[in-house]
């Protein structure tokens, strides 16, 4: 399972049509300070259902919006589809590709689809539960991060360490049966 495909349009400064592949393996995204490198993973984080616009260097979620240049007009809307690889059959479904699309609108109002089925953002967010892809999951170490894993008190890394490898829900569950 991988990231195959991005497709980005009006989300923050990529006006036009973006479409990023990927392969297997590593990928570097290159440019000077100001290109866009980080609305990429800004966009990354928003289709996989982030929610918080502080987490996506805005103010509200109307800034995910291409907001206008000097040459160019403002958008109405941010759209950005991500494709995943399905081969190893990660995700409950029958396809060997998962394509998450999100959409913002600048009156708020939000949509979001499946395999360009219709859904709501928590289907988006059940999608990617337990497969450490979702915006909770460590698919995504932002700027900072690495600082606070490595200087954090070893209780605190244990938890990370533990969230990373998907077995906080198989404590929760040890708890709550503990408790009954
Ligand atoms: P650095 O190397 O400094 O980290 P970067 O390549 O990561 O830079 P980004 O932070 O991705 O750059 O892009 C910042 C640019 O995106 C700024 O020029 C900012 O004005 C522009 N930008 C952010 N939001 C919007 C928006 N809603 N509409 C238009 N442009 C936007
Ligand atoms: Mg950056």
């Amino acid at each position: 399972m991988y990231l195959k495909r991005l497709e980005i349009q009006g989300f923050k400064s990529l006006a036009d049509r973006t479409e990023l592949y990927f392969n297997p393996g590593i990928t570097a995204v290159v440019g000077p300070n100001g290109s866009g490198k980080s609305n990429i993973s800004d966009a990354i984080r928003w289709v996989l259902g982030e929610q918080s616009a502080k987490i996506l260097r805005g103010a509200k979620m109307e800034d995910v919006i291409f907001s206008g240049s000097d040459k160019r007009k403002p958008v109405g809307m941010a759209e950005v589809t991500l494709t995943l690889d399905n081969s190893t059959g990660i995700f409950p479904v029958e396809y060997s590709e998962v394509t998450v699309t999100r959409r913002v609108f600048r009156s708020g109002e939000s949509e979001f689809f499946i395999n360009k089925t219709p859904c709501r953002l928590k289907d988006i967010h059940e999608l990617f539960m337990d497969t450490g892809i979702g915006k909770e999951g460590y698919s995504i170490i932002g700027q900072g991060k690495i600082d606070e894993i490595l200087s954090s008190k070893s209780e605190d890394r244990r938890l990370i360490i533990e969230e990373a490898a998907g077995i906080v829900k198989y404590k929760n569950r040890k708890l709550q049966a503990a408790r009954k």
